[in-house]
């Protein structure tokens, strides 16, 4: 499975295909242009195919139809000249004028004779241009024109008409007349059969030009009579004089009349690109010819081109848009989603994704908001368990340190406070002094009020000790009724003043708790760093010494520790 996955990746990446964006738009296009192509090129196909057949089948009628009218006119004319040279009036006086000397009366009248025939006949046919009888040695002998232009006969003309055939010049450009025109030639043969000469008739193009005028076909479409070598003879559209260069390509010549009927595509004389067919005229020597542009021949396929481009072209647009607009809507909830996730790993889990899709994606943007909501949750409960915890914590930690019913450290950490000041003060050679100071007769007291009364006493003894010292000195309850209190860089003589100040503020206060109750004392030792030792044990147990020397001489009283040499230092309330 994974295989071809694989390759079909690969292979998308090497066009940088790689998005589901321009995975979604190649798609579409592609389906949109090979469908649109191939319908396209099949129609054009088609079209193409029946449109040549449709010209070639209106070009064959053309050139037939003239090819016909054409054939029957020279015919007509053929015959036309055959009549003339028949004629008594033109074999009678040719032998005349043959046999006597031109300047003879006999000579001379059968000359305006024939003259006057030809001219009579010329008048009444406009097909001829000029008639005139030639001898037998090529000489003009007459004319229905004033005077005799040059002849223009195909070469061996008199060999032909002595064979009694009938002879057809080529067409060319008579400069006195200005016109094109041909040679039509019959023998003049004397009444027992002798051959006298010729009639020959120049022939005008003038019902040539009516026939191939007389078809229309397009705006740009011309019938023009062409010669076996592609020379133009005569066009519908012009006439050519000797000067234009009208000749067709001797491949196009080759080709139109192997190909006759089909139409073919080819340059004409003039360089234009056009469809045309030929129809060949044996009789002529050459053939007719029908054609048109190749731009309007095809007009349509071009319109139909134009149509189809425009079509797959407006196609690819619209689906381009469309299959673009599908594919942000699954490309833009799936940045976000990346996005989403990108921002969760680095530990935001405010993220809330808008759901602005159904189906696959939209489903998957829920369950990612689910699962960020559950995460977040999650994390609000951890939070929530940490804070109590460390609240917890910190009340354990109070608990640790701190004596339940006074609210004075403990005994525990009054040893460790010690302990650490007993070091820092021996770095730095700082002193420091404790009091040790003890209820008197405090059992008698429980005994007489009751423990809750007795209670009531340590808890102000607490209060006391607390407001009488400063924030850098330590109060602690050392034992059942006995308390401590550390004056950190305090000498001896400081520290029995403070406590004095302590003995006389506890002998002052009064106890109620409701009922009058009579006050307290305290006794205090005092003992300091470096005095008294350099452990904490060993300061407690000389602060202990003196506070047992107080209570033995008399209790609520103030007693120093007996330095090294034993002396006691009291002081008295
Ligand atoms: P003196 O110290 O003056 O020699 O006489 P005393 O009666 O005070 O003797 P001692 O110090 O030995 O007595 C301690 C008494 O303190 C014992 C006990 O009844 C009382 N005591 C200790 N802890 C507490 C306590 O937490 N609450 C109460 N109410 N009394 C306590
Ligand atoms: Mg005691
Ligand atoms: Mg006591």
């Amino acid at each position: 499975m994974r295989s071809w996955e694989q390759a079909i990746s690969s292979f998308l990446h090497t066009f940088r295909l790689d998005s589901i964006k321009s995975k979604i738009l190649v798609f579409a296009l592609l389906a949109t242009l090979i469908p649109s192509l191939i319908t396209g090129w099949l129609s054009y196909v088609h079209n193409k195919r029946s449109l040549t057949e449709k010209i070639t089948e209106e070009q064959r009628n053309v050139t037939s139809h003239t090819a016909r009218e054409i054939d029957l006119w020279l015919k007509e004319r053929f015959y036309d000249v055959r009549v003339f040279s028949s004629s008594y009036e033109v074999s009678e006086n040719l032998e005349k004028i043959l046999q006597a000397p031109r300047t003879s009366i006999k000579g001379v009248r059968a000359l305006r004779r024939l003259n006057g025939y030809l001219n009579s006949v010329r008048e009444k046919f406009i097909h001829y241009e000029e008639l005139l009888v030639i001898g037998p040695k090529a000489e003009v002998v007459a004319t229905s024109a004033g005077q005799a232009a040059g002849v223009n006969m195909p070469r061996n003309w008199l060999k032909e008409a002595r064979k009694d055939k009938t002879i057809l010049g080529h067409a060319y450009w008579d400069k006195t007349l200005k016109k094109k025109v041909m040679m039509i030639a019959v023998p003049i043969k004397a009444a027992h059969g002798r051959f006298l000469g010729v009639l020959a008739a120049k022939v005008n193009f003038r019902r040539i030009d009516e026939i191939i005028k007389s078809f229309s076909i397009g705006n740009t479409g011309e019938v023009y009579l062409i010669t076996k070598d592609g020379t133009v003879v005569i066009s519908s559209r012009f006439t050519p004089s000797p000067l234009e260069k009208t000749k067709l390509a001797a491949e196009t010549v080759r080709t139109l009349p192997a190909k006759e009927p089909i139409s073919l595509e080819y340059t004409d004389y003039q360089g234009k690109k056009v469809v045309g067919t030929l129809k060949r005229l044996p009789l002529l020597n050459g053939g007719v010819v029908a054609q048109i542009e190749r731009k309007e021949a095809y007009a349509q396929i071009a319109r139909l081109r134009n149509l189809t481009f425009l079509m797959v072209s407006g196609l690819l647009l619209g689906i381009g848009l469309t299959a673009y607009l599908l594919g942000l809507t699954i490309v833009r909830p799936l940045d976000r989603l990346t996005r989403g996730a990108a921002e969760v790993a680095a530990g935001d889990l405010e993220v809330d994704l808008p759901v602005v899709s159904h189906g696959e994606v939209g489903y998957m943007t829920e369950v990612f908001n689910h699962m960020v909501a559950h995460l977040r949750q999650g994390r609000e409960e951890l939070a929530a368990i940490n804070k109590t915890l460390s609240e917890k914590n910190r009340e354990l930690e109070a608990l640790s340190v701190t004596d339940g019913l006074t609210g004075l450290y403990n005994r525990n950490h009054m040893m460790e406070t010690l302990a650490n000041e007993t070091a820092r003060a021996q770095r730095h050679h700082h002193p420091f002094s404790v009091l040790m100071i003890d209820i008197d007769h405090f059992k008698k007291y429980n005994d007489s009020y009751g423990h809750l009364a007795g209670d009531a006493v340590l808890i102000k003894m607490g209060s006391i000790f607390t407001t009488s010292i400063r924030s850098v000195e330590y109060a602690a309850r050392y034992g059942g009724e006995e308390f401590l209190i550390m004056l950190p860089e305090a000498e001896l003589d400081g520290a029995i003043e403070a406590a004095e100040r302590i003995r006389t503020r506890v002998a002052r206060e009064t106890f109620s708790d409701g009922n009058e109750k009579p006050g307290v004392t305290v006794s205090i030792g005092v003992a300091g760093f470096p005095g008294h030792g350099d452990t904490p044990e060993s300061i407690i147990a000389s602060a202990d010494a003196a506070l047992y020397e107080a209570k033995r001489s008399g209790r609520n009283r103030v007693v120093r520790a007996s330095n090294s040499q034993g002396e006691k230092t009291r002081t008295f309330g």
